[in-house]
């Protein structure tokens, strides 16, 4: 399956940080994955002039459930759209935790992403405390249950397995942890969507950084990475990058 590598750039970058992405272009020419970044709201139209002509995507990190309305301050998935995004993370345990976002907000979320063509990049993962209590897999089962519509059309479907207590702390679970949560993964997408369920791409998030990337994309249903502090600077996101082709 042809790879995805996608960055969060969170809460970070300004109008000076779109040189990253001019850098990126240069460094992943001849990559063989799919790239996306998903820079703060304030720079995707930027961002996306930015890449015309590369093989870069570019993605948001939230919308708003409703097309439009009376909702000050936030960003429907249609108007994401019409920015040029073409993928959205939705989900992000930094959401779930921060704002509140349960499943049911979740999948709310990613139905209205889907039904403004956009490709959702759906994170779930066990919080330290419920891995250690012997409950990863559940937890896993049940956000993935409870936050992606069953109706859906699966092509415009990504699942990323982030455990909480692997991100932004340079901590990573071990390779036979990350391929059990995987492997539970794609079963519950096959339950889901059938044969169609094979082909949604399961990304690990949590440190993936240049030196551990191959590694990690060589595990069984690994699809590819979503990154966070690394996706900020261009030779190490693009690092990750090559790593996956
Ligand atoms: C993330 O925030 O989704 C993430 C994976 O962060 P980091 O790569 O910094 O651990």
């Amino acid at each position: 399956m042809r790879k995805l590598i996608a960055g969060n750039w969170k809460m970070n970058g300004l109008v000076s940080s779109l040189a990253e992405i001019e850098a990126l272009k240069g460094l992943t020419g001849s990559a063989a994955c799919d790239i996306v970044v998903c820079p703060p709201f304030t720079l995707i139209d930027r961002a996306v002039r930015q890449a015309v002509g590369s093989p870069l995507s570019v993605g948001a990190q939230d919308c708003h459930a409703q097309a439009n309305g009376a909702f000050t301050g936030d960003v429907s998935a249609e108007m994401l759209a019409d920015s040029g995004a073409r993928y959205i993370i939705l989900g992000h345990s930094e959401r779930r935790v921060s704002h509140g976002e349960d499943d049911e907000i979740v999948l709310a979320k990613v139905r209205a992403a889907h039904r403004a063509g956009l490709t959702t990049i759906v994170c779930i993962g066990e919080t330290r405390h419920e891995r250690d209590e012997g409950r990863a897999i559940e937890v896993v089962n049940e956000q993935l249950a409870g936050s992606v519509p069953g109706e859906t059309d699966s092509r415009n479907l990504v699942i990323a397995y982030e455990p909480v207590w692997a991100i932004g702390t340079g901590l990573v679970p071990t390779h036979e942890q990350i391929e059990e949560v995987h492997a539970t993964i794609r079963k519950g997408l096959e339950q889901r969507f059938g044969h169609d369920g094979r082909a949604v791409r399961i990304l690990y998030g949590g440190s993936v950084k240049g030196v551990n990337a191959a590694a990690i994309f060589g595990l069984r249903n690994v699809d590819g990475a979503l990154v966070g502090g690394a996706s900020l600077n261009a030779s190490d996101f693009a690092e990750i990058v090559l790593a996956a082709t």
